[in-house]
């Protein structure tokens, strides 16, 4: 029998409709809910990811603003620009997109945000208090996976759960929030040995390597819950999670690739960006 596939198009969906429900309220109370992106370059995955975040802010009703600044912008105009943004009121929300040049320092670039405008989630407070079961800003991608697994009703507590990959932005903070939620959390990487010894142990594994198709059959045991955070292209250029599709015929649960973690990914930082509006409107309340 083959696995369910957990829809993150159609959760997504479900939570857009939430979000554009309480952005209506908010601008009842004269809220516009804004998230500002920065774009620096021309990088044509980037373009298109920065695209993608203005429609679906403009779906649910949300404005947004985006900086396009050239390739060669210097450091200095950059943190200017996000000291800008840090103190305009109509911007609730600030992500600058990455990867950056080589010649900008991504760690300041994150630092110089706001905390409470830091809807991506990567500034080391939000992270500090993410770690310590603090409210935060959650960063999107993790924080996508675990509204999908709650949607579908799995449950996480006293599961053996397994992220391959350590990435800032997927990996680790993945692995802290299933830890949060009384998961057993194993890390594996590029230096892990016997990566199949671990990932056969795992009730969830969570593939964010960005290699395709990389997670066999063998990797895993039967009725696994199998989490594809990959988007790469394969041999032939089509879009491909880090799981080989083979894998839906052993595990229990499987997301897919396209229409699976991707479209949460967006929905998280929307549903983040109402947040920081929502905070706002409290932080001007008890001014
Ligand atoms: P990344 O920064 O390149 O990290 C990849 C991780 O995989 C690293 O920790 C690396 O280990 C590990 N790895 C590489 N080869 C391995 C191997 N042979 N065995 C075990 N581990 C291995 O990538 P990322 O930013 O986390 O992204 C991962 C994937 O998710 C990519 O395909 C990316 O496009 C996708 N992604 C999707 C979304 C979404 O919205 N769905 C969002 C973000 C990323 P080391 O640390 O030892 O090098």
């Amino acid at each position: 029998m083959g696995a369910k596939v957990i829809s993150g198009k159609e959760i997504a969906k479900k939570k857009r409709r939430e979000i554009a429900d309480e952005v209506r309220a908010l601008r009842e109370e004269n809220i516009m809910p804004g998230l500002a992106v920065i774009l620096v370059g021309n990088n044509h995955a980037s373009k298109t990811y920065v695209n993608n975040k203005e429609k679906a802010c403009a779906e649910v009703g949300m404005e947004s603003f985006l900086i396009s600044l050239p390739e060669d912008v210097s450091q200095q105009e950059l943190l200017k620009k996000i000291e800008e943004l840090n103190k305009r009121e109509d911007v609730h929300g600030i992500l600058v997109q990455l990867p950056l040049p080589d010649h900008i320092q991504e760690k300041s670039v994150i630092e110089a945000i706001s905390p409470e405008k830091d809807v991506d989630g990567f500034h080391p407070l939000n992270i500090g208090r993410m770690m310590t079961g603090q409210d935060s800003f959650l960063p999107c991608t993790p924080y996508g996976v675990m509204i999908m697994l709650e949607e579908t009703g799995i449950e996480i507590s006293g599961k053996h759960v397994v992220i391959v990959g350590r990435s800032n932005i997927v990996g680790k903070p993945a692995g802290q929030l299933f830890l949060n939620e009384n998961a057993t959390v194993t890390y594996c990487h590029s230096r892990t040995r016997d990566l199949g010894y671990h990932t056969s142990q795992a009730d969830i594994i969570v593939a964010a390597i960005g290699k395709p198709n990389f997670i066999r059959s063998s990797h895993i045991k039967e009725g696994a819950i199998v989490i594809d955070v990959g988007i790469n292209r394969d041999e032939h250029e089509k879009l491909c999670g880090d799981v080989h599709p083979e894998v839906a015929d052993k595990a229990s649960y499987i997301t897919p690739v396209p229409g699976g973690v991707g479209p949460m990914t967006i929905t998280m930082l929307l549903f983040n960006t109402l947040k920081a509006a929502r905070q706002s409107k409290s932080v001007l309340h008890n001014a």
